[in-house]
């Protein structure tokens, strides 16, 4: 990549953000376009995420994606925001629009991106969503947009459940939402269609985990999906042994460059190879691991 003095700047905020994908990710597809922008990470303090936004103003940075912690902290900042990341209650990407800053969520789509690979009706199916963090809000707005006639959040504290219950009372998503303990899944899990991990169970280095254990799964329907947040091992213990028991596996590689590709599209206006991310980021993670 050649620097000139044109070059524009995109990037990640995020605290901390070492970790990121992305930069690898998107500077592939920027690479591949022939676009003069840099793609960078910016490790910002929580508190210093007013005069981050004020800098990037002054020199000029077209968008950034957002991260861990500023998802949520970011929303009263900008001008604007989408209605899905209202919905979401989370921003993962901010654009420039003349003096102001836009944000919306391009976690849902996603997420949805492979679903959609499947099949186009989703209408009365089942979703079961284990955890209830930050993902799984736009595990639930994407399983609603789909059309899920039921979605369950399980999680493992009542309290939490409870409120994020309510924060979806007066959203059009939270329709056929309901949520659960723990301790009900096995009940549930033989009517699911999918079962969504949006908890870190499995994660690296603690890939030996899984959110269910293989007498759980075994109650699944054959054919039904389980699909996994994480990407990193591949595939997790869960979608291991999800595909044992006859279940289609996802893991969550696709979300993350479809993610990503959206947020590139919006800031570019150009259409993004997509394929270019997906072989940029398998590479990394296969060089991580
Ligand atoms: P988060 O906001 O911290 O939420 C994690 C959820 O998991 C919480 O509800 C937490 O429960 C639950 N949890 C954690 N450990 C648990 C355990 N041992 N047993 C039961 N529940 C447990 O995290 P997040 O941002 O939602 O991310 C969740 C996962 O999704 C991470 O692995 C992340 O890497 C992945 N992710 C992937 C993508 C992608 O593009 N592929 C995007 C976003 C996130 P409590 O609420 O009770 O603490």
């Amino acid at each position: 990549m050649t620097i000139t003095g044109k070059t524009k700047l995109l990037g990640v905020i995020g605290y901390p953000v070492e970790h990121s994908l992305s930069p690898v990710m998107h500077n592939a597809a920027i690479a591949q376009m022939g676009l003069d922008c840099a793609y960078l990470p910016f490790p910002i303090k929580p508190e210093d995420l007013a005069i981050a936004l004020a800098g990037f103003a002054a020199v000029g940075v077209m968008g950034f994606s957002v991260t861990i912690p500023h998802k949520q902290a970011i929303m009263p900042l900008l001008s604007e925001i989408s209605d899905l990341a209202q919905a979401v209650g989370a921003v993962n990407t901010v654009w420039r629009k003349g003096e102001t800053w836009c944000g919306t969520n391009t976690d849902v789509l996603g997420f949805i991106a492979p679903l959609k690979g499947i099949t186009e009706d989703w209408q009365g199916k089942k979703a079961i969503i284990l955890g209830n963090g930050g993902a799984a809000r736009a595990v639930v707005t994407g399983c609603a947009q789909l059309g899920f006639s039921q979605i369950t959040v399980a999680g493992r504290n009542a309290e939490k459940l409870k409120n994020f219950q309510e924060s979806w009372q007066n959203s059009p998503f939270g329709q056929n939402l309901s949520v659960q303990t723990w301790e009900n899944l096995p009940q549930l899990l033989p009517d699911a269609d999918l079962v969504v991990n949006s908890t870190p169970m499995g994660m690296f280095p603690h890939g030996d985990a899984s959110p269910l254990e293989i007498a759980e799964i075994q109650r699944m329907k054959s054919g039904s999906i389980a699909y996994d947040l994480i990407y990193t091992p591949r595939p997790t213990k869960f979608l291991q042994l999800a595909e044992s028991q006859g279940m289609l596996a996802i893991d969550g590689v696709e979300m993350l460059v479809q993610q990503g590709a959206v947020a590139l599209e919006l800031w570019t206006g150009r259409s993004v190879p997509v394929d270019t991310m997906r072989e940029a980021l398998l590479q990394q993670l296969a060089a991580k691991h």
